[in-house]
């Protein structure tokens, strides 16, 4: 039986968790690590490539060294052993050097291209996987360090939120990977980086980590996928806007689904797929209780109640285009929502008035400029939409869960607990699966509203 752990960027943040997650990998059980780059450092990555954009080189070489003394405490820190230290600070310093020639070049010529882009956010998880991979050698048991690309994983060139190409994806990791788990070592792979069919480096996305975990689970058709965080489970909201807010023992795979799409412990919002088509069961556990049972998410997971969780997603804008040019022909919503998806902008939800004069719908905050300016330039300028807006100040909350489906009275509840705290709902979609019911409120009534929603449905008395 083979497992699949993945450790997210708080368990690995300092030496002492450094040492109790190589503790949690040596396990007795056979298995593969993914490891998401240290708490912050995407954050710093996205940072510097922006320096580097506007051309800001000293802040560039500055930040740089900043990321390279991060990780160089950590690593002295960390392990004791001068052999597995000198190895992973050799890789360290590879790295560094890679992340320094790319964004000094970048910052010369005040461009960043994707491509650019995802070489240089790849480098988080390349600097924390040899450190970790080192912690595990330290214990006694023999671990390597690999990129996602080296491991298999194969992706378009969409850099910045690559798809994997799936079954050259899977056969690679069965071939790459399966050998050195069946020779005794623990492999630890850089989660959210892999690489084209061309050989550059790409990133799966925000999360990212999450999905190559279960990427590798599907590949090597493993027991369980474990995700190590720094929460106890999936819970009912998140923790650090509802006190109350309780773990989730079972979700389906459809629930979890949902919710990622949701930002539920900013979970990629397409990691569960390959977990869920070849039916490979996926745990939540707390690093830091290991103890405790977390969230399973299976196929038939037992289901207790009709709204499980709700979830609030702050970055987001609404659009609103208007034109009577709309009323009444087929066809319109297609071409907005068709120009919109050939920017990249995922959609989260969408509401149309009876009038048929206007549609608005929302998406993530960063996409939303994009998403304006491609509508702007195709049917403004062509007649076909009469105005575009965007509002910023916005967030959506979504409650979710299965068995809501046939429940009456959900909506009744919701929108209750909403007037009695004087809360304005601005728009109202529910997903045709009725496993959604998703609102957009000001900004400043957002986490009011989870709080209203979460206790109107009991949720911190499960
Ligand atoms: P990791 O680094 O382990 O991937 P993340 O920071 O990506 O962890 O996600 C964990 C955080 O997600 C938690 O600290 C928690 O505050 C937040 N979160 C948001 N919604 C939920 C939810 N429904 N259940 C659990 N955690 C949530
Ligand atoms: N480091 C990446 C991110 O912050 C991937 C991950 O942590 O899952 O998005
Ligand atoms: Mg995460």
């Amino acid at each position: 039986m083979l497992y699949v752990y993945k450790f997210g960027g708080t368990s690995i943040s300092d030496a002492s968790r450094i040492k109790h997650v190589a503790k949690i990998a040596t396990d007795k059980r056979k298995k593969i690590v993914v490891c998401s780059a240290l708490d912050g450092v995407t954050e710093k990555l996205i940072h510097l490539a922006e320096l580097a954009s506007r051309g800001r080189e000293t802040d560039v070489t500055h930040l740089i060294g900043e990321v390279n003394s991060l990780h160089s405490t950590l690593l002295d820190g960390a392990i004791a052993s001068k052999e597995a230290r000198e190895e992973a600070s050799k890789r360290i310093k590879e790295v560094v050097e890679h992340l320094t020639v790319i964004s000094t070049a970048c910052a010369r010529v005040r461009e960043v291209t994707p491509k650019e882009r995802d070489a240089i956010l790849s480098c988080g998880e390349m600097l924390s996987s040899p450190i970790l991979s080192a912690a595990i050698t330290e214990r006694g048991a023999d671990s390597l360090y690999m990129t996602g690309g080296e491991a298999g994983i194969v992706t378009d060139d969409n850099f910045g939120d690559a798809v994997p190409i799936f079954e050259m994806t899977y056969h690679n990791i069965k071939r790459k990977v399966l050998p050195l788990v069946e020779s005794g070592k623990i492999p630890v792979v850089a989660g959210y980086t892999a690489k084209t069919q061309h050989g550059d480096i790409s990133t799966l996305g925000r999360g990212g980590s999450d999905y190559t975990a279960t990427l590798i689970g599907a590949a090597v058709r493993a027991e369980e996928v474990i995700l190590w965080s720094d929460v106890d489970g999936l819970m009912t909201a998140d923790p650090r806007i509802v006190n109350e807010a309780r773990v989730i023992d079972e979700v389906s795979y459809a629930e979890a689904r949902e919710m990622a799409m949701f930002g539920a412990k900013s979970m990629h919002p397409r990691c569960l797929d390959p977990a869920e088509e070849f039916g490979i069961k996926v745990r939540f556990k707390n690093t830091f209780k290991p103890e405790g049972s977390g969230t399973l998410v299976k196929k038939s997971a037992k289901i207790s109640g009709a709204v499980r969780a709700v979830l609030l997603v702050r970055d987001a804008s609404a659009i609103t285009v208007k034109g009577t040019s709309m009323v009444g022909k087929p066809g319109s919503a297609a071409s907005i929502f068709n120009q919109v998806a050939k920017t990249g902008t995922n959609i989260m939800m969408i509401s149309q008035s009876v009038s048929e004069s206007n549609i608005s719908f929302v998406v993530r905050r960063d996409g939303a400029r994009r998403a304006a300016r491609a509508l702007e330039r195709t049917m403004l300028s062509s007649g076909e939409l009469a105005s575009i807006s965007v509002e910023d100040d916005i967030s959506v909350v979504a409650t979710i869960g299965e068995n809501m489906k046939g429940t009456p009275g959900i909506a009744a509840i919701l929108f209750r607990a909403l007037a009695d705290r004087g809360i304005n709902v601005k728009m109202i979609a529910q997903g045709s699966s009725e496993m959604n019911i998703s609102i957009v409120v000001d900004e400043i009534d957002g986490i009011e509203a989870v709080r209203a929603i979460h206790k109107a449905f009991g949720l911190d008395l499960l």
